[in-house]
């Protein structure tokens, strides 16, 4: 723990809302305050330097760029969803990764953002109206009974599903480091992991069962096994016999997902102390989904 990088020696990074302006035009205005380079690995991200404020940075009032960590912004990015493509964002409040779907789309096609909690239904959409997007439809439910088989959701290629987890990969870098901020051991965090593992293996398993969705990428801010490795090697056979396999998101990132499973090399992990955030990412991809887009 003596031999980390404090914090104020990592770098800051912005996405850039390219809905509302382009990567350079975001550099030109940005470097007139600090030095500023592209991520090199996220596409539209840059970096900037450590503890730069950018608050009430006008880039960031109007939507231009979003305050957003690199192991966030690899989500939307590892979906990958094509321009006209109908999308589904399963758990999306606050919206950050609803509105980089939304940008990777360049603003065309689909996407539906569901959310259960009512409260933060309005983030979500202070979100949305913050990033200029009009192609979002928000969707106030539970994902676990969205019927896969209705209408609107019969053309989903792409869902992304984000779901509640422990948040252990964001809490432990604000508790200083002091890793991990949950005790295995202890009784009621056990419970509470289980409780949240048992979701997320629900809300997988249900995403994957969507009959036209060919991209589907699981990610949690935790470190913990039990909502990570474990939730995809216990959905992995469902996912097999329903022609999906494990993809590698960002292949040249070399944090890949603990060595439990036979196929966890695919899985891609950020590190909550050396990258700020710690993310897992998990991306399954079909190459024949059960109903296909007629042309
Ligand atoms: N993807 C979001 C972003 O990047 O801004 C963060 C999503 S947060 C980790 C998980 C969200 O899932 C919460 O807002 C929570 O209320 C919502 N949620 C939990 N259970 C849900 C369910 N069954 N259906 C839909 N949303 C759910």
């Amino acid at each position: 723990a003596f031999h980390q990088t404090p914090d104020v020696l990592k770098p800051r990074y912005v996405r850039v809302n390219t809905l509302k302006l382009d990567v350079e035009s975001a550099i030109l205005q940005l470097g007139k305050h600090a030095k500023v380079q592209k991520d090199g690995l996220v596409p539209d991200l840059l970096m900037l330097p450590p503890n730069t404020d950018l608050h009430d940075h006008p880039l960031v009032m109007n939507g231009s760029v979003f305050m957003q960590g690199k192991a966030s912004s690899m989500v939307a990015a590892a979906l990958g969803p094509e321009p006209d493509w109908e999308v589904l964002d399963a758990c999306s409040a606050p919206g950050n990764k609803t509105v980089h779907l939304a940008a990777l789309m360049g603003g065309n096609g689909k996407i539906i953002a569901c959310e259960l909690n009512e409260q933060r239904l309005t983030r979500l959409r202070q979100t949305i109206n913050l990033s200029g997007a009009s192609n979002i439809e928000v969707l106030h439910g539970d994902f676990l009974k969205l019927n896969p088989r209705d209408l609107p959701y019969s053309k989903i290629r792409a869902i992304l599903l984000d779901p509640s987890c422990s948040g252990s990969g964001t809490t432990a870098n604000r508790l200083d480091h002091l890793l991990p901020s949950y005790d295995a051991t202890d009784t009621q965090d056990a419970e509470r992991l289980n409780k949240l593992a048992s979701f997320q293996k629900k809300a997988l398993a249900h995403a994957l069962s969507f009959p036209a969705v060919e991209r589907v990428v699981y990610s949690t801010c935790s470190i913990h096994q039990i909502e990570n490795e474990d939730v995809v090697a216990s959905i992995l056979p469902l996912a097999t016999s329903l022609g999906f396999q494990l993809a590698a998101p960002f292949p040249k990132w070399n944090r890949r997902g603990l060595p439990v499973f036979s196929g966890s090399e695919y899985l891609l992990r950020t590190d909550p102390v050396e990258d700020k955030e710690g993310f897992f990412i998990a991306l399954f991809i079909r190459k024949d989904p059960e109903i296909k887009e007629e042309s």
